[in-house]
C-alpha cells in the first residue's frame, strides 16, 4: 500500500496526499516529485553520468552482463513475481528488461534525478516517482524490490535497506548489486560519488540487519577482475581528466570480446558456481513470511 513519507500513514485514495498529516508531493513535468531538495543537491549522484551511461546501457558488456544476471536471479528465486520496484532506476534500462520478462507485473521506478526520469518515461510504461531512496512512499507493496548500484551512493545505506524492507511484502524479496572490494577504490568511485565499495561480509551483514534473509550471493565481473585491477592501477598512476571509466569507452571489438568473457562467466554462474572475488557483488534476500 502507499504510505505517507512524513508520518507513514496509509494513503488509500488514488491521489498522493496524506489525510493524516496533510503531506502532499509537488508535481513537476507531470511527475510526482517527492524529494524536491534532491533536485538541487546532487550529493549522491553525478547527473551528467546518466547521459553518458544511457548511451552505453543497451550494449556495453558491463551493463548487459549485470542485466542478464539480475533477470536470471529474478527468474530462479522470484518466478511468480507480480510487482517490482526499482530504487534508483536511472534511465530505466533494467526496468524495461524486467517489464518484458514479467509482462503481467506491476512495475514502479523511483529515482532522484528528473533528467534520468525524463528518459525513463520514454522507454517504459512503469509508474515513475521522483523520490529519495531513504523515504519510500510504500508499505508492504511489492513482491520484489531492487537497487542496482544504488546504495553505495548513500551515506545511510542502512536506512535505504530498512525502507526497502518496509516497502517489501512478507515472503517477498530484495535484489541488490553493489561495487565490491574497497581495495579497488579509485577516482572513478569519487567521480561517481560512491560512499563506499562493499566487502561481502559488510553487505550481507547489512542485509541481515535490515531483517532480510540472504538466499543468494555471488560476485560477478570476476573473470575480468585482473583487467579491471590493472586498469585501476594505471589510472592511479596517471589519473584521467574526467569521470568516465576508460572501460566505458572501448570500441566494438573489445566490447564483443569482453561480452564473450562475461557470457562465459554467466554460464558458470548458471551452472552453480559462486565467485567470491569480482568487481561487483549480487545479493538476493527474502523478507520472512
Ligand atoms: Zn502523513
Amino acid at each position: 500500500m502507499r504510505a505517507c513519507i512524513q508520518c507513514r500513514a496509509p494513503i488509500k485514495h488514488e491521489i498522493w496526499s496524506c489525510a493524516a498529516c496533510g503531506w502532499q508531493p509537488m508535481s513537476q513535468d507531470g511527475l510526482v516529485c517527492m524529494a524536491p531538495a534532491m533536485l538541487a543537491d546532487h550529493d549522491g549522484y553525478h547527473e551528467p553520468l546518466f547521459e553518458e551511461y544511457e548511451k552505453l546501457e543497451a550494449t556495453h558488456f558491463w551493463f548487459v552482463h549485470r542485466r542478464r544476471l539480475i533477470l536470471d536471479v529474478l527468474q530462479s528465486h522470484f518466478p511468480t513475481l507480480r510487482s517490482f520496484m526499482d530504487i534508483g532506476c536511472g534511465t530505466a534500462e533494467n526496468l524495461k528488461a524486467i517489464e518484458q520478462r514479467f509482462p503481467h507485473a506491476r512495475i514502479c521506478g523511483g529515482e532522484a534525478s528528473l533528467q534520468a526520469l525524463a528518459s525513463a518515461r520514454n522507454k517504459s510504461n512503469a509508474q515513475f516517482i521522483q523520490m529519495d531512496a531513504r523515504a519510500l512512499p510504500f508499505t508492504a507493496a511489492f513482491d520484489v524490490i531492487g537497487a542496482f548500484d544504488v546504495i553505495e551512493h548513500v551515506d545511510d545505506d542502512k536506512r535505504v535497506l530498512a525502507e526497502m524492507y518496509r516497502a517489501c511484502r512478507a515472503g517477498g524479496g530484495l535484489i541488490l548489486t553493489v561495487p565490491q572490494h574497497p581495495s579497488l577504490w579509485s577516482h572513478l568511485d569519487d567521480a561517481a560519488k560512491h560512499k563506499r565499495r562493499y566487502t561481502y561480509s559488510e553487505l550481507l551483514g547489512k542485509v541481515r540487519a535490515a531483517g532480510f534473509q540472504p538466499v543468494y550471493a555471488t560476485s560477478f565481473m570476476s573473470l575480468l577482475l585482473p583487467a579491471m585491477a590493472l586498469s585501476r592501477l594505471q589510472q592511479r598512476l596517471k589519473p584521467p581528466k574526467d569521470a568516465v571509466d576508460d572501460g566505458f569507452r572501448i570500441g566494438t571489438t573489445l566490447n564483443r570480446i569482453f561480452g564473450g568473457i562475461c557470457a562465459a562467466e554467466r554460464q558458470l554462474i548458471l551452472a552453480g558456481l559462486r565467485f567470491s572475488l569480482g568487481g561487483s557483488l549480487l545479493v538476493a534476500a527474502r523478507k520472512p513470511s
